[in-house]
């Protein structure tokens, strides 16, 4: 079988985490008809016959479960969804770093590594990274996320403290890149690129040319759900991850990958999650054995706004429940591969007087994603009524979102 990313040999021995984890979905009163009959996977191909978690169930879960680490805390982070509340992920401290530093070590002792994930927020990447930079011995500046006005001093500060390692989701690397590009500021002694969150930007290995000749990428796939999935190195395409032992892929209907944890500590109960990403198992032209993950984008509606996922349909769904708005259409503005706006377009009815500048607020504030992406230039996100959406003229499908390119 090779929909799977590891072979039944090494995977059906430690297949008692999944039926110990469809024993605590069975406990939720919201999950258990649907689970109910299922049989205990004891093979690769009964585990495929389980139904999948889609995001909201994990959730669902997870707030009936409340898992508690066995020691030291339960950390919470924001997991899934991008309106109202955070839902809510739990890992314990050391957020699974240990089994993913035995497979991959972008740093050493000898690093000065800038992790520049943010913190606070609840986001997971900043302390995941911190757990493998403790790991690895290395000096760690814990920058998290910075003003516009800020770079240029980081950026000497940087220069200076010769930083051979910096972290980010790639949205944020670009920020860095192409503002010591602009300013003129390079860093020779920078060798690595860490990033997780959102797939990687090949622009920006224009702008590490220039700044950092050195420098090659290292990247993790994963999320607040599943923790590290896998991991590349600079002699891996950059959607190709291997996975790690714990952590079992699946190849689903419509190229969906789901994901089973198969260690025993895992807080969430990871068992056929799926996370919207759509991917295949392949193999690496690194020649490090076994399989890989190849991942080929994503087949929901969640897309990327700097770093973190906005759930188109939710944010229509919401803005259509206002009286006199007929539809609404999201629209994501690039600009050299960053998002530099979004524009909620309302199709409205004459008849009913829509207070836009109301509704904008009302969504930015509702909507975690967006109050979080713009919490610097909150005018980037905007909502106006239209005389017509846009639609595609070759197929006269008007879309959800759509995502037009700025010059
Ligand atoms: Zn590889």
């Amino acid at each position: 079988m090779t929909d799977f990313s590891l072979p039944a040999q090494d995977a059906e021995p430690r297949l008692h985490v999944a039926r110990s984890n469809l024993e605590r979905l069975l406990t939720v009163p919201e999950l258990a008809p649907r689970y109910a009959g299922a049989q205990a996977p004891d093979t690769l191909a009964a585990l495929a016959a389980l139904p999948p978690l889609m995001k909201d169930d994990l959730n669902v879960a997870l707030a009936h479960l409340e898992p508690r680490a066995e020691h030291g805390a339960t950390w919470l982070f924001q997991s899934g969804g991008s309106t109202g509340a955070p839902k809510v992920g739990y890992a314990p401290t050391g957020f699974y770093m240990a089994g993913v530093a035995a497979h991959w070590q972008p740093l050493d002792r000898t690093d000065v590594f800038v992790n520049a994930w943010g913190a606070g927020r609840m986001w997971g990447a900043h302390f995941l990274v911190a757990a493998l930079a403790d790991l690895s011995g290395c000096q760690v500046i814990a920058l998290g996320s910075v003003a516009r006005d800020e770079y240029a001093d980081w950026l000497s500060f940087f220069a200076d403290r010769e930083v051979t390692a910096i972290g980010g989701t790639p949205s944020v690397l670009r920020l860095w890149f192409a503002h010591a590009r602009a300013a003129g500021v390079t860093l020779p002694a920078l060798r690595k690129v860490l990033w997780l969150g959102e797939a990687w930007q090949p622009q920006l290995e224009e702008d590490m040319a220039v700044v950092a000749p050195g420098a090659r990428r290292w990247g993790m796939f994963g999320s607040t759900e599943t923790w590290v999935v896998g991991t590349n190195t600079p002699d891996c395409p950059a959607d190709r991850f291997h996975t790690l032992p714990e952590q079992l892929v699946h190849v689903g209907e419509d190229e969906l990958l789901d994901f089973t944890t198969l260690d025993p500590e895992m807080l969430n109960p990871v068992l056929r999650y799926r996370t919207g990403d759509a991917g295949r198992i392949t193999d690496c032209p690194c020649g490090r054995p076994g399989r890989v993950m190849q991942v080929l984008g994503r087949r929901d509606s969640v897309v990327q706004v700097r770093g973190l996922g906005l759930h188109v349909d939710e944010l229509i769904e919401r803005v259509e429940r206002e009286a006199g708005v007929a539809r609404a259409q999201v629209v994501i503005t690039e600009k050299q591969g960053r998002v530099s706006g979004v524009d909620v377009l309302l199709l409205t009815d004459p008849a009913v007087d829509v207070d836009t500048e109301r509704v904008r607020k009302d969504l930015f504030s509702a909507t975690f994603t967006l109050s979080t992406a713009f919490l610097h230039d909150p005018e980037s996100f905007r909502v106006r009524a239209v005389g017509a959406l846009i639609s595609n003229d070759r197929t006269g499908k008007t879309a959800n979102f759509v995502v037009r390119e700025e010059s």
